[in-house]
C-alpha cells in the first residue's frame, strides 16, 4: 500500500511541474481600454460556430511604438504557437487607436487577433474591382466598415461602409466567404 501512495505522489509531482511550466505560456490578460473589442471577437467566433480557447494572449498598449505608422501588431512564436502571444495596440500616434473611429478601432484589435488567433500569419491586400480591400488582413490601416466622418456629409449612403462589418468579419474567420453584393 506504501508503495502505490509514493508511486501516486510521484504522478502528482510530475503534472504540477507541467502545469507550471505551461502556465508561463498561457497566461490572459487584456487591458481594459481592449476588452470590449476583444470580447467582441471571441463573440464574433462563437456566433460561427468557433471555439477559441481565452488562453495564452495578452492584449496591451505599447506606448514605444510612438508617432510611427505601426499601429499593432501580434507577437507570436509561429514555431511553438503554445508560448505567449501578445497582441500591442499602438495608442500614442495621432493616426492610429488616438484618432480612430470605434469601427476601425475593433478592425486594427480584431486584424491583430487574425495573427494572433486565426492564424492568418500573412496580409491579403487584394483588391476588389471597386477598389476596397478584400479582406481585414489587409496591410495598411484601412476605413474597412466606417461609419461618415463628416456628419455633413451630402450624401451618407456613400460614405457610411457600416453595412459592410458582417463580411469583413466573415471573411476573418473563414477565407473562402463569397465576396459581398456591395464589391461588385
Ligand atoms: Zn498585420
Amino acid at each position: 500500500m506504501k508503495k502505490v501512495f509514493t508511486c501516486l505522489s510521484f504522478i502528482l509531482v510530475l503534472i504540477s511541474c507541467k502545469k507550471d511550466s505551461i502556465d508561463v505560456g498561457i497566461q490572459y490578460d487584456i487591458a481594459p481600454e481592449f476588452t470590449v473589442y476583444v470580447n467582441k471577437f471571441y463573440e464574433e467566433a462563437t456566433s460561427r460556430g468557433i471555439t477559441i480557447a481565452r488562453e495564452n494572449l495578452i492584449v496591451k498598449a505599447n506606448l514605444n511604438l510612438g508617432q510611427t505608422d505601426i499601429c499593432g501588431k501580434c507577437k507570436q512564436n509561429t514555431q511553438y504557437p503554445s508560448l505567449q502571444r501578445t497582441v500591442e495596440i499602438n495608442t500614442e500616434s495621432l493616426t492610429c487607436w488616438k484618432s480612430m473611429p470605434e469601427n476601425n478601432r475593433e478592425a486594427l484589435v480584431f486584424h491583430e487577433l487574425g495573427h494572433c488567433l486565426l492564424g492568418r500569419l500573412l496580409h491579403k491586400d487584394d483588391l476588389f474591382n471597386d477598389g476596397s480591400p478584400k479582406s481585414i488582413m489587409i496591410s495598411s490601416n484601412s476605413d474597412l466598415y466606417s461609419p461618415c466622418v463628416y456628419v455633413l456629409d451630402d450624401k451618407p449612403e456613400l460614405c457610411n461602409k457600416t453595412g459592410r462589418r458582417k463580411y469583413y468579419i466573415d471573411e476573418l474567420f473563414d477565407e473562402n466567404t463569397p465576396a459581398p453584393d456591395w464589391s461588385k
